[in-house]
């Protein structure tokens, strides 16, 4: 059986990487998803469809971390398929500099996308959900939602101070909405991944010596790949997951164990 066969699932950052594997995690399981990103979402909607999930795009900037953004994105796909089932907050970018020549563009742009834009896309779903979207789900139905945290929710970094700050936002807000919805049949809880391979981490294997030094350090020892994140969004987004709230998984092969 297909569990989420008619559940609505919307995915930031669906054009590649981790929100990419997730988006095709939930295709096999049955989902619709709506994958939202700003370049092209062609790949991701042939990887879906060919998984068995219907794909909806949305091409939307998340930089501009406004409440009025989030609500308008919601409403669209509300408008197009009805529902939203799970919301999974994985779109994010990362800035490396020194802290004291940190730009301040920059850490506007970091927290703008990895965590305002988070923020309000938790308030419009959980908004709907409230106002009618619960009246309409059967009766045991839950809303999901699901941020993508970090190590960096956990840990300092180097270099990267707005991202840090933005994850560590991340893991908190993640709490306290979970704290306010749980009553209300709303789940919020995070994954923090490890290292994963995707553009956003690059540089990093790019950099022979660093990558040592991480690969190194990981008790798996070696680089995650999304798919290795996307199983776990689809448990937390499912029905086994209903006494799960205000947590935050880590899938990083063991790095914060160590
Ligand atoms: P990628 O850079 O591979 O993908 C990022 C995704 O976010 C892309 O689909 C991108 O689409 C989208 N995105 C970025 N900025 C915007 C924007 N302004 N508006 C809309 N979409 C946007 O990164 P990852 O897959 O590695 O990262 C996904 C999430 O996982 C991030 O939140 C990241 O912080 C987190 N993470 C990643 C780790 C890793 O090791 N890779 C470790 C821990 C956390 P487009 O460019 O088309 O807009």
């Amino acid at each position: 059986m297909l569990s989420f066969e008619n559940k609505v699932v919307v995915v930031t950052g669906a054009s590649r990487g981790i929100g990419q594997a997730i988006a095709v995690a939930f295709a096999q399981e049955g989902a619709k998803v709506t994958g939202v990103a700003r370049s092209n979402l062609a790949e991701t909607g042939a990887k879906v469809k060919e998984a068995g999930g219907e794909f909806m795009a949305v091409q939307a900037d998340l930089s501009k971390g406004t409440q009025k953004e989030a609500a308008d994105l919601v409403a669209n796909t509300l408008k197009q398929i009805g529902r939203i089932d799970a919301l999974v907050n994985n779109a994010g970018i990362i800035r490396r500099a020194p802290a004291v020549d940190f730009p301040e563009a920059e850490w506007n742009e970091v927290l703008r996308t990895n965590l305002s834009t988070p923020f309000f896309l938790c308030q419009a779903v959980a908004k709907w959900w409230l106002t009618g979207g619960r009246e309409q789900s059967p009766d045991e139905a839950r809303l999901k939602i699901i941020n993508i945290a970090s190590l960096l929710s956990f840990q300092g970094g180097i270099l990267v101070p707005a991202y840090t700050a933005s994850k560590h936002g991340i893991a908190g807000i993640t709490k306290a909405l979970a704290n306010e919805w749980a009553k209300e049949r709303i789940n919020v809880n995070a994954i923090a991944p490890g290292y994963i391979a995707t553009e956003n981490t690059r540089a990093l294997r790019d950099d022979a010596k660093r990558n040592q030094a991480i690969v190194e350090r990981i008790p798996e020892a070696r680089w995650g790949k999304p798919e290795d994140v996307a199983g776990a969004c689809v448990f937390l987004a499912s029905r086994d997951a209903e006494y799960l709230n205000g947590a935050i998984i880590n899938i990083d092969g063991g790095w914060l164990g160590r």
